[in-house]
């Protein structure tokens, strides 16, 4: 059996890490990976490869847009080039980016039966593009595999039961990839406090592309920086272009983006989280640390409701007020919520059904 796997984005790489390992060593299974370029620099990309030991994509498509709908149709164009020639058994596609939904996109017009891996979440919040693009790609894929419980129940409320299609509770395939490779000790640049510090990241267009908000998240980092705990700030590429053109200036220890390796060891040594990442917010909780969450709602709330994670917006007072509280304070992560770590195994079994 032939699957093509598409990624492109910084998460994908991690996603894929997993199931492309279980895919490799299984006898009836070949691979053939597609890498779109939405993410391209080298410490976005291809440390991901190396550091993972992902296998060289087959194919690379490099293309670079700033614009939705033009990085997704020209991925379209190439993918459904690439679907005709290689002629793939299933589409696997990741997560929720302009990739994810490409590929899925051009999988179904040629009626390829198309696997979706972290199916079923949901922000309710249309105007974020990762919504559309998860809700769509729901929308035409075979397999829908769920990391969550709650993603099931999502599926299920929009009449997926009723479809001819496999709907799976698997697990998260970022705990598989969490367990694989947290605990390797790792250089980390001299200039990080050994740990007391706050770990943040945000990239989302929800908080970069509003000037109101993102003069407010830099400022409260800059105040939470200098009253609280160093914060350090591995900065995503959309973040510094956004900083910079605003003319801010964050004032914090600002690093350019790390490895996953040195990004697990960043968070293990942390003493709290702060972030919009989707991703970021599962490492906190399985590595025992509480998450303050840049933002209004987020598709993870199970860790809301745990009281391990708090949706704090771009609120400065709130997001000061639960530094504060939760500096230090390590969280339970006994509750297996993201299944027991073997979500890429069942994923793959599953790819035969
Ligand atoms: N990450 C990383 N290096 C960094 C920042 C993040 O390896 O400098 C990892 C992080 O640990 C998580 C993933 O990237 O596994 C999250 O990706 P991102 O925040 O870009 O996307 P999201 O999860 O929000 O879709």
């Amino acid at each position: 059996m032939k699957i093509l796997t598409v990624v492109g984005a910084r998460p994908q790489f991690i996603k894929a890490s997993v199931v492309s390992k279980q895919i490799l060593a299984h006898p009836g299974l070949t691979e053939v990976m597609v890498h779109t370029g939405q993410h391209f620099d080298a410490n976005m990309s291809q440390v991901f490869f190396e550091q993972l030991k992902i296998p060289k994509p087959d194919y690379r498509l490099d293309i670079r847009s700033a614009l939705h709908g033009d990085m997704t149709g020209r991925m379209l164009i190439e993918l459904e080039k690439i679907l005709l020639k290689e002629k793939p058994d299933r589409v696997l596609v990741y997560g929720d980016t302009n990739s994810t939904l490409a590929g899925a996109l051009a999988a179904s017009k040629l009626h390829i039966p198309i696997s979706h891996v972290e199916a079923g979440l949901r922000s309710f919040n249309m105007k974020m593009p990762e919504e559309i693009n998860r809700i769509l790609t729901d929308q035409i894929s075979n397999q829908l595999f769920c990391p969550t419980e709650r993603a099931l129940n999502n599926l299920k409320k929009e009449g997926f039961s009723e479809r001819q299609v496999g709907l799976y509770q698997v697990g998260d395939v970022m705990l598989d990839s969490a367990n694989l490779f947290s605990g390797r000790d790792i250089y980390l640049p001299e200039t990080i406090p050994y740990d007391n510090y706050i770990l943040a990241t945000f990239h989302r267009a929800e908080n970069t592309d509003h000037l109101g908000r993102l003069t407010s998240l830099v400022s409260v980092l800059n105040d939470i920086h200098r009253t609280i705990a160093p914060v350090v700030v591995p900065l995503h590429p959309r973040t510094h272009v956004a900083i910079k053109n605003a003319g801010l200036n964050l004032d914090v220890c600002e690093i350019d983006p790390v490895g996953y390796v040195e990004m697990l060891a960043l968070t293990r040594r942390c003493k709290l989280v702060i972030t919009d990442s989707g991703g970021l917010q599962k490492e906190a909780f399985f590595l025992n640390k509480a998450c303050l969450t840049l933002r209004e709602e987020t598709e993870w709330m199970e860790l809301v409701e745990l009281g391990v994670n708090f949706l704090v917006g771009a609120d400065p007072e709130l997001t000061k007020l639960y530094a504060e509280s939760w500096f230090g304070k390590n969280v339970r992560t006994d509750q297996e919520l993201f299944g027991s770590g073997e979500a890429s195994a069942k994923i793959v079994d599953l790819l035969f059904s």
